[in-house]
């Protein structure tokens, strides 16, 4: 495991995917000759800042079952930064879903800003 991975979002710059292991954009970039990558660092913020922790369950219907995405992670409201401690999948065609798909990286991203930001308000979450 690369020291970055999961505090970072790394993106292709020549075709805009995301991903959230670095291993998986060296892949991408053997793979697709796309050697043009940046990182995006959540964890940016000031020492000592106060955070907040969430185990997050995501339900994703593929094939007529029902898949999880497990997500740990800290949101430092003062940055308004998300840290990502932990992702895991139930299902590799789930994972296979989300990672290199920029629009459903940042439908994930969004959701848990929404819910770090609603005090209180606690939903099942569903993402299609
Ligand atoms: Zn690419």
């Amino acid at each position: 495991m690369h020291p970055d991975d999961l505090k970072t979002i790394w993106e292709c710059h020549e075709c805009g995917r995301k991903f959230f292991y670095h291993s998986d954009i060296a892949n991408h970039s053997r793979e697709y000759h796309h050697s043009r990558v940046v990182s995006k660092d959540y964890s940016r913020r000031k020492a000592g800042a106060e955070f907040l922790r969430r185990n997050v369950s995501l339900s994703f219907r593929i094939e007529g079952r029902t898949e999880k995405l497990q997500i740990e992670c800290k949101y430092y409201p003062a940055a308004e930064s998300i840290e990502y401690t932990s992702v895991s999948y139930s299902d590799k065609k789930l994972q296979e879903m989300i990672e290199g798909k920029a629009e459903m990286m940042n439908k994930i991203d969004r959701y848990l800003r929404q819910l770090f930001n609603a005090k209180g308000t606690q939903g099942g979450p569903e993402i299609h």
